[in-house]
């Protein structure tokens, strides 16, 4: 895969950047792509295009507000509140969002000679969302080779990693600090530590104090 080129979906957030870090690993040339689809936070854009530069990145913004016309949700609108019922999807929850999001990943990877599309999916934290799942990703994977009669391969390096694992990865990358940073996971839009109280940054937080206890430990 040394010699091959890789697109990243790429928000800006730990996830992904991590999976951006990775690339840059495994692939002799990476590009990133950010949908923009009115987030929350716009700062999410420029944390992304920020981070892409650091790391010498091609960065790609697809415009994807249609989304926020089909699924009003927490993450576009502002008078929706996020939340969390029992037994329900969270607030957060865009449906087919990353059906979405690799298709055209996956068109713009055809268009700019990449075969592997990267994306931060992960199916251990799973709060329900049914296209974040291994058995989705696989059965896209063999659409998207249909529907253009390609040989892409769509990677997921955080699948079975919870997150103080995803935090161990960054690290094993060299990124440990960088990813802790300068990247933006908080719902409320507070880079690096975040807010601290909203349900995105008690799993960053708790992943990452997890991760450097068992670092102490294992010293
Ligand atoms: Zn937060």
């Amino acid at each position: 895969m040394k010699n091959e080129k890789a697109i990243v979906v790429f928000s800006g957030g730990q996830d992904s950047t991590t999976c951006l870090f990775w690339a840059l690993k495994q692939f002799k040339e990476v590009e990133a792509v950010t949908f923009n689809y009115n987030q929350r936070h716009k700062l999410e854009i420029d944390v992304a295009e920020s981070i892409a530069k650091d790391l010498g990145v091609k960065h790609h913004l697809l415009d994807m507000a249609l989304l926020n016309q089909l699924a009003p949700n927490a993450l576009t609108r502002d008078d929706i509140e996020i939340e969390q019922k029992d037994g329900e999807l969270p607030t957060t929850f865009v449906p087919g969002r990353n059906l979405l999001f690799l298709t055209f990943a996956s068109i713009l990877a055809k268009q700019v000679g990449a075969r592997h599309v990267i994306t931060g999916v992960c199916e251990t934290d799973f709060s329900g969302y049914p296209d974040c799942r291994d058995v989705f990703v696989k059965s896209c994977n063999v659409t998207l080779n249909l529907a253009m009669d390609d040989q892409f391969v769509l990677h997921t390096p955080l699948m079975w990693l919870n997150k103080a694992e995803t935090w161990q990865l960054a690290d094993e990358l060299g990124a440990l600090e960088y990813v802790r940073n300068e990247t933006l996971t908080c719902y409320n839009g507070i880079i690096a530590e975040g807010c601290g109280d909203c349900p995105a940054c008690e799993l960053r937080n708790k992943g990452l104090h997890q991760y450097l206890e068992s670092k102490e430990v294992g010293a």
